[in-house]
């Protein structure tokens, strides 16, 4: 199976749809959350992943989009792009959202939006976090978002030790002891590459891929003053931060 393994879109449709083109031919869309929030198309990207086989689980934005979060952990920006978020999401999409669980499991693979010691608010990014979820799941690989940066950190059972693996383009194969892997975000990317970020996994090859692909930033960003949303929010897609 040929999974487009995606995370923090973020309303951000033009993105989206650039990563889809670039990531074909795949069979299942996994997306680790935050689907909504910042962005300026939170309907229309709910209904894209809609069209495809998904399996998908909240982040902390979907969360607070439809009420179940509150944003008092949201700066002003982030808490008026989400008020903006509530204003506009259809009666589909808040379904959509409200159906999301905070993990999956598939097989021995898990899916968490921050960590699976903390789906919702961990940031998983560094390898004292990632041996403490280690040590407290069982899973062989989990995928996590939330950072918007992409990352891939290994364990060795024997020793009870983390390391980080080199995150970029060539493949890494996943028949290893086990790992921690971060696609990075398609809507909102914070390393300084304002490319958007995702990755191919092949579990027949056994095989993931850090990839990025540019998309047209200017559009959104328009789409995004139109909306009247945060200056601060729009600036930052196009340097990546
Ligand atoms: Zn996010």
């Amino acid at each position: 199976m040929r999974y487009a393994v995606i995370s923090d879109i973020h309303s951000n449709l033009t993105a989206l749809d650039a990563v889809l083109e670039a990531a074909r031919p795949f069979d299942v869309l996994l997306c680790l959350g935050d689907v909504v929030g910042y962005g300026p198309d939170p309907n229309e990207c709910v209904a894209r992943l809609h069209s495809y086989p998904l399996t998908c689980i909240a982040g902390n934005h979907d969360l607070a989009a439809i009420g179940q979060l509150d944003l008092s952990r949201f700066n002003p920006d982030e808490r008026q792009a989400n008020y903006w978020t509530r204003d506009e999401l259809s009666r589909e999409s808040r379904d959509f959202l409200s159906d999301l669980p905070n993990t999956i499991k598939l097989g021995s693979f898990l899916l968490a939006h921050g960590s699976p010691v903390n789906p919702v608010w961990e940031y998983l990014d560094s390898l004292y976090l990632a041996k403490d979820n280690f040590m407290r799941f069982d899973f062989q690989t989990a995928f996590v978002g939330h950072t918007h940066i992409a990352l891939a950190i290994e364990w060795d059972s024997k020793q009870k030790e983390a390391s980080f693996l080199q995150a970029n383009a060539s493949a890494l194969s996943l028949a290893k002891d086990r790992l921690i892997l971060n696609p990075g975000s398609v809507g909102q990317p914070r390393d300084d590459d304002p490319r958007a970020s995702y990755a191919i996994m092949d579990t027949e090859k056994m095989s993931w891929e850090f990839r990025r692909t540019p998309y047209n930033i200017e559009r959104t960003q328009k789409r995004m003053r139109n909306c009247g949303l945060p200056k601060r929010l729009i600036e930052r897609l196009q340097y990546g931060w």
